[in-house]
This record gives structure tokens, sequence and C-alpha cells, in this order.
């Protein structure tokens, strides 16, 4: 493998530089301020209006059709300027595309792309995280129509969000697997409630719990077949659990990089420990970043997706944590006494990394059986 930039990658390079020293918004690290969730949606159709977002994805939504080697490259300069991650919404935009009609991929996905239209995943309930299945949301059809009815909760970007992609029970008496269809639900229609929740960092606009009550969908914003939506759920899931679907390198590489020029500028004023955490912070952000340029080359090799998204997701939990770690250690007593703090943020958040998208020990479930072949209890 080359890691070397074609002369086609370093064109792009280089004019996507330029362009971030003109148009970094110096927001704060995503998931540290309520400022750059108010302001992430101007930096998402910034980004695509200037041709820098959706660069894998097709070109008849809005994408650019490039290898998704261009997406690494995005990553690693907005991390080198300092700049936001980039929006993350792969996972949903691979869900949309794989199951959707084309009716549906025209209708949704351009919107999804450009930022225009904002998007929730409506799956997880007060009774059904890890065991999705169980989930007690229902869709009844009626007429041209299906009537939603339940409680979803910890549901990110809620309080933005145009449209949930919502998982819903639509027969009752199929198998718990078997039962479940996906829809695109608009948050503006009737029955609809949405109520935020406060993360413990602090954060009050990131995610919220949304309520139905009898709102009322047309029958063509679902998304595959009638039963179909376990399968689209575990599209969307293993594609969530994926670094290079989500961007998360620049965001993990733009902290390791503040970290790394707050001890550079005072080196003395730093333990030696401090300063051993920020490099090892380095080192396990550097060792993402190659583990995601492997992955997408393989992806080009024609590798299909399969559960070893879980070892990717378990990767990016251990690398955030790591940087969470740093963050503290480099802020010292200020975190104890202060709550606004950022690297006490940055270490609260990476908590959540092991929870969202499907928990540590789900993911370490899924490797022994599915990949290692080990029997279950
Ligand atoms: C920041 C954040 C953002 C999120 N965003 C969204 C979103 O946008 N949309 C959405 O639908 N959901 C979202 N979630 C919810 C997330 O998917 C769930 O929290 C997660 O799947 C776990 O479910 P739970 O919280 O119900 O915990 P539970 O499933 O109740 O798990 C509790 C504990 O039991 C363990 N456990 C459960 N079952 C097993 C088992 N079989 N074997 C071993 N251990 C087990 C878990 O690992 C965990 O430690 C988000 C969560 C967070 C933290």
């Amino acid at each position: 493998m080359d890691y070397r930039d074609s002369p086609a990658e370093a064109e792009f390079r280089a004019r996507l530089r330029a362009w971030l020293g003109d148009h970094n918004p110096g927001l704060p690290p995503s998931s540290t301020d309520d400022v750059y969730w108010a302001r992430q949606a101007g930096w998402h159709t910034s980004l695509y209006d200037a041709g820098f977002f959706g660069l894998s994805w097709p070109g008849r939504y809005g994408g650019h059709d490039l290898p998704p080697v261009f997406d690494v490259m995005l990553d690693e300069e907005l991390a080198a300027a300092g700049a936001p991650p980039r929006p993350s919404l792969g996972y949903l935009v691979q869900g949309i595309a794989t199951h959707g009609s084309d009716a549906i991929k025209d209708r949704l996905l351009p919107g999804l792309i450009s930022g225009r239209e904002r998007w929730c995943q409506g799956f997880s309930e007060p009774d059904a995280g890890s065991d999705l299945a169980t989930l007690r949301t229902t869709a009844t059809r009626e007429g041209g129509e299906y009537a939603i009815n339940g409680h979803k909760i910890w549901t990110s970007y809620s309080d933005v969000a145009d449209w949930c992609l919502l998982l819903a029970r639509t027969d009752p008496d199929a198998p718990k697997h078997k039962g479940l269809s996906i829809f695109a639900v608009p948050m503006d229609l009737r029955g609809t409630e949405q109520r935020p929740l406060r993360m413990m960092n602090g954060i009050t606009t990131e995610f919220g719990q949304v309520l139905f009550d009898g709102a009322r969908v047309p029958a063509e914003n679902m998304i595959g077949e009638p039963g179909e939506g376990w399968r689209v759920a575990m599209t969307i899931v293993s594609h969530e659990r994926e670094p290079g679907e989500l961007g998360f390198v620049a965001r993990y590489a733009k902290t390791v990089n503040d970290l790394e020029h707050e001890v550079r500028a005072d080196p003395t004023a730093f333990r030696a420990d401090q300063r051993e955490q920020v490099a090892w912070a380095y080192v396990q952000t550097e060792m993402l970043r190659l583990h995601v340029c492997r992955r997408l080359s393989e992806r080009l090799g024609g590798v299909a997706h399969g559960p070893d998204g879980s070892v990717d997701k378990l990767l990016m939990t251990w690398v955030e944590q790591t940087v969470g770690d740093a963050a503290l250690t480099v802020s010292g007593p200020r975190a104890a006494v202060d709550v606004d703090d950022l690297g006490l943020k940055v270490y609260l958040y990476g908590r959540a990394q092991s929870v969202m998208g499907g928990t540590s020990q789900i993911q370490k479930n899924i490797i022994a059986t599915r990949i290692l072949g080990l029997p279950t209890a």
C-alpha cells in the first residue's frame, strides 16, 4: 500500500488547504460545547458548497464519486488546520443508499448530503438499547399512512433534525427481528414531540428523546420493504461503527494537536507523565488513521463490510478514551475546579463512545460469536 498522494490527490489537498486557510470557522471541538452544535449546520453547508463534503458518495445525490481515500485526506487536513470535523452522517447515507428505492434515494439523499435537511436516528428506546429488536414503538398501517406511537431516547441531533430515521414495529405477530420496518419521518408531524437531554459534560443540544403519539407518516416514506427494518438497521449500525464513515479521526487529531501545542508552548510546566500521555494519544490517533486507510483500501479492493466493524468500533473507543485521558491529564487540577474545562469535557464525552452505536460489551460479543466463531452461552 502506497501512502503518498497521487497528482490528483495532491491537487485536491492543496486546494482544500488553501480553502481552509480562509474558511476555518474556529469552532470549539464537537461534543464539548453547545456553540459547536449551534454552528455545525453552517459548517456542513459551507464545506459542501465549497465541494469538500460527500466526496466518496454518488454524484447523482450531490456527492463527488471520488475514492474514499479523499475522505481520509479531508480528515487529515481538517485536523491539521484545527478545523471542526466533517459532519458524521455516513452511516445514514449508507443505510438509505443500500436499501432505499430510487425514488426514496432521489428524494432524501441530496438534502442529507448537502446539509439542507438534517437527520436523526430513532432506534433506541428506554427499554430497548443493546437488545434493540425488543423495541415497542409501533407503526400501524391505516390506509395510505402509518400511525406511529412510541418513545425514542438518546436520539442524537433530534433537536435540530428535519427528519427522523425511525425503526418501528409494523408486525407485532412476526418474530421480533422480522416485524420491524424503517421510515423517514418528518420531525414536524403533528403527534411528534422532541425533548432535549443534558449530557454529563454540560452539552444540552446534542441529543434528546422523541415521543410519537399517533403521528401519521405516508406509506411511501418506508425505506426498504415491510419487515426489512432489522436488515436496514444493521447496515446502518455497522457503518456507524466505522471511524472512516464518521470522520472521527479528524476530531481526535484536532484535540491531540491542540494538546501538543499547549505542551510545546511551555514543556517545563508539564510533568513527564503528562507529556507521555499526549505522545501516547498521538500514537493511538495515528494508528487509527492508518487503520482507516487500510480499511478503505480493502473496500476499494472489493472486501465486503461485515462484523469486523465491531473491531473498528472498539479501536475507535480506545483511541477516543486515550485522547480524553490525555486531555484530562494536561488540564490537571484545572479540571477539578472548573466544570467548563475543555479537557474535562473531552474526557467525559469519551465515556459515551463506549455506549453509542452499540456498547463495547456488545462489540466483544459480536467479535466472539461472528468473527471467532465461539459458542454462545
Ligand atoms: C452519546 C450517545 C449518542 C447516542 N445516539 C443515539 C442515536 O442517535 N440514536 C439511537 O437510536 N440511539 C443512540 N444512542 C443510544 C445507544 O445506541 C444505546 O445507549 C446503546 O445501544 C446501549 O443501550 P442502552 O443505553 O439501553 O443500554 P443497555 O442495553 O441497557 O446496556 C446496559 C449495560 O448492559 C450491558 N449489556 C447489555 N446486554 C448485554 C449482553 N448481551 N452482553 C453483555 N453486556 C450487555 C451493556 O454493554 C451496558 O454496559 C446514543 C447513546 C449515546 C451515549
